[in-house]
């Protein structure tokens, strides 16, 4: 039995491959960039106005002073020159700052005719105001989206910004997510009275597919040789197999011979954690990686956020910052385990606090839509006080 750290350390010690692809701006939201983006022009890209009013130069000002109106300029018309400092160029925001003006004073500052504009005669005004000046944000060749950045709505806009119709991002292994075991029906099946309907890959294909993680489904029957056949067929054609279910100590467990028999190093099985004890892992000398998580539901979400989504996201060079929240109440467990709590999240003047939520075990998955995630208890600790601040796993957006 290895630790949770040590499993977390072998798991992780063989990053996942991946390689760029390219895809559609519409479609790289949560996708992790493949490239670093560089400003293809100053940012802005020139003197933007930014407000509506009136375009001057700030050395001619003085207070009480009556603008000539020499012209109106709106956004994306070429810009015009302020010729005089004793006039002004009536101007919308997202133009282009006028040639001779350095300033731009709102409508509201002043009174306007169809001709001239004074300002009121209270108004200070200094160079440069309402001006988002070129540049200032990004320099042109500068490096603004590094490699490793998870696309959000925000670099979404960045990457618009700079005319990448298309982007390179980290393209997952070819991965195959099976189910095992002879008493699971598909979900659209009617159950018989000794049978459940399967919820184990329905759930991590969709974890998977939040962050664009496209796999295939596959379920096999607690049969040695229907599952050696298999998975070896499996292995010759996915980069990484995600398995649950047929790794405990049942008699109808077969995964682990079968993975050893087909050369798939084991590299744990078990960890001293709950849920997810049974957890193997191992991998082939060709690349091939197996993750063969307990079929319990609780367990195999548990061991996706736990462990597969940071070694994904790791070996796409993500930097994962890392929550933790406070523990409410007094948490007591014995055994020598990290315990993953399940804990509702409720924020109090500005401090993530944890309250338990009991369920019935790592079968009980029923519970999980109470919770929003998991509050990693160390193994080394059996009492666990309310107020101390531990690792929070959460699943859920928002929490
Ligand atoms: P196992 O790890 O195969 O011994 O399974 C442990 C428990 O999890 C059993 O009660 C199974 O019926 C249940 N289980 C296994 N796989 C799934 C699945 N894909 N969906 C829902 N429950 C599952
Ligand atoms: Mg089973």
């Amino acid at each position: 039995m290895v630790s949770v750290q040590q499993a977390e350390e072998i798991i992780q010690s063989v990053p996942a491959v991946v390689r760029p692809e390219t895809v559609p701006l519409n479609h790289a939201v949560n996708r992790v960039l493949a490239e670093e983006v560089t400003a293809d022009r100053d940012l802005p890209p020139f003197n933007r106005v930014a407000m509506d009013g009136f375009a001057v130069d700030s050395r001619g000002f003085s207070p009480g002073k009556r603008y000539t109106v020499a012209g109106m300029q709106a956004a994306g018309d070429d810009p015009l020159l302020l010729a005089h400092p004793d006039t002004c160029i009536e101007i919308m925001t997202g133009a282009v700052l006028p040639g001779g003006a350095d300033a731009v004073i709102p409508y509201e500052w002043g009174t306007a005719n169809e001709t001239t504009f004074t300002p009121h005669p209270h108004i200070t005004i200094t160079p440069w105001m309402n001006v988002h000046r070129k540049g200032t944000d990004a320099r042109q060749g500068e490096a603004i989206l590094a490699t490793g950045t998870v696309i959000s709505p925000a670099e979404v806009a960045v990457l618009a910004s700079v005319g990448k119709a298309s982007v390179n991002v980290y393209a997952f292994p070819a991965t195959a997510l099976v189910s095992t075991g002879n008493e699971l029906v598909p979900v659209q099946a009617r159950p018989l009275a000794h049978q459940i309907r399967q919820s184990n890959t329905p759930a991590l294909q969709a974890a998977m597919a939040t962050m664009g993680w496209k796999v295939d489904l596959f379920h096999f029957k607690d049969d040695y040789n229907h599952l050696y056949t298999s998975i070896e067929n499996l292995l010759g054609q996915y980069d990484v197999l995600i398995v649950t279910g047929g790794v405990s100590k049942g008699k109808f467990d077969y995964l682990p011979q079968v993975l050893e028999k087909l050369k798939v190093k084991k590299l744990f099985h078990s960890v001293a954690q709950k849920p997810g004890k049974p957890f193997w892992y191992g991998h082939r000398p060709d690349g091939k990686v197996v993750f063969a998580l307990p079929g319990n539901p609780v367990s195999a979400h548990l061991c996706f956020y736990r462990y597969i989504r940071p070694w994904i996201l790791r070996s796409m060079k993500v930097t994962v910052p890392g929550v933790q929240a406070m523990l409410a109440s007094e948490v007591r467990f014995e055994p020598p385990l990290t315990y993953f709590l399940q804990v509702q999240i409720r924020t109090e003047q500005g401090v993530l606090r944890a309250f338990p939520v009991a369920g019935h075990g790592s079968g009980d998955f029923i519970n999980l839509k109470n919770v929003h995630g998991f509050l990693e208890l160390p193994a080394n600790q059996n009492e666990f006080k309310s107020g101390e601040a531990y690792t929070f796993i959460p699943f859920r957006t928002p929490f």
